[in-house]
């Protein structure tokens, strides 16, 4: 639209004083530029004229109704473009943190609040019932849990393996950087992997006959778990496999066998406390 001169403007209101459109003009003029109807439609504006709007709106607050409007577009919007969803920095929830992150609360309290929530939030009274992920979250939530990092109950087993080998001065390397990245490595050879029953498979967490997404996973990783130790074997690694389960129910068993490859390849003593 061709800008209008001062002169111009001033004589179209001069002419217009004491006109009054009707409702339904109102609501038509309102229709006809509604939407992909709006000139302005899908252009981004220029810095400028943002600028320029929010000076001459300073001070000005839209009603609770009109925000309520605007929040359910703005819901509505981004239901039908989640592609359109600001990411990382641009989005306004970016660095905030939840309430309930990070909150370790007592064992008392969160026994508390789970009896207070018990059958409140079954079935329909739940507010996700009947509801589904978007195809777009579903795909976000797929490939989170392919990529999902399992380091961190695996280091709680490789910790107190470390602290036992620490106790009986066995000078050890972690994460080295060796075929397959063995979880502990005792010089010469000695590979030591420390491995999570449910996502290694072991029979006492998982049933190979099971099917679906974690299966799948599970069952690639048990393929790759046997291949390490071939080739690792190959190049004349000992190659010890300790289940979280044997860790966890008699450690010093698993000690006594990493003990028996030490000294026989190693021929080095320790103090055995
Ligand atoms: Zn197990």
């Amino acid at each position: 639209m061709a800008k209008q001169s001062k002169e111009w403007i001033r004589k179209r209101v001069e002419s217009r004083k004491g006109y009054h459109p009707t409702e339904e003009t109102l609501r038509k003029q309102s229709e006809a530029k509604k939407g992909s109807k709006n000139p302005m439609y899908g252009k981004p504006r220029s810095q400028e004229a943002i600028q320029k709007f929010i000076v001459t709106r300073a001070g000005y607050k839209h009603s609770n109704e009109t925000r309520q409007k605007i929040r359910e577009a703005r819901l509505r919007f981004y239901k039908e473009h989640p592609e359109a969803i600001p990411k990382g920095e641009k989005n306004p929830m970016y660095g905030t943190i939840s309430v309930w992150r990070d909150k370790h609360l007592p064992e008392k309290i969160r026994l508390k609040i789970s009896q207070q929530r018990k059958g409140k939030y079954n079935g329909s009274d739940n507010p996700f019932f009947g509801k589904r992920h978007t195809e777009h979250t579903r795909e976000i939530m797929k490939d989170k849990w392919k990529h999902r990092s399992f380091k961190e109950k695996d280091n709680k087993l490789e910790l107190r393996f470390q602290k036992e080998l620490k106790i009986r001065n066995i000078i050890f390397q972690k994460q080295a950087e060796i075929l397959g990245r063995p979880d502990i490595f005792i010089q010469p050879n000695i590979c030591i992997f420390v491995d999570g029953c449910y996502w290694h498979g072991c029979k006492c967490k998982f049933n190979p006959e099971w099917s679906g997404e974690h299966a799948e996973y599970i069952k690639s990783r048990m393929k790759h778990d046997i291949e390490v130790n071939q080739k690792l074997h190959e190049a004349g690694y000992v190659v010890l496999r300790f289940w979280e389960h044997e860790i966890l129910g008699d450690i010093n068993s698993c000690i006594s066998k990493i003990n028996s490859y030490y000294k026989i390849e190693d021929g080095r003593k320790y103090d055995s406390k």
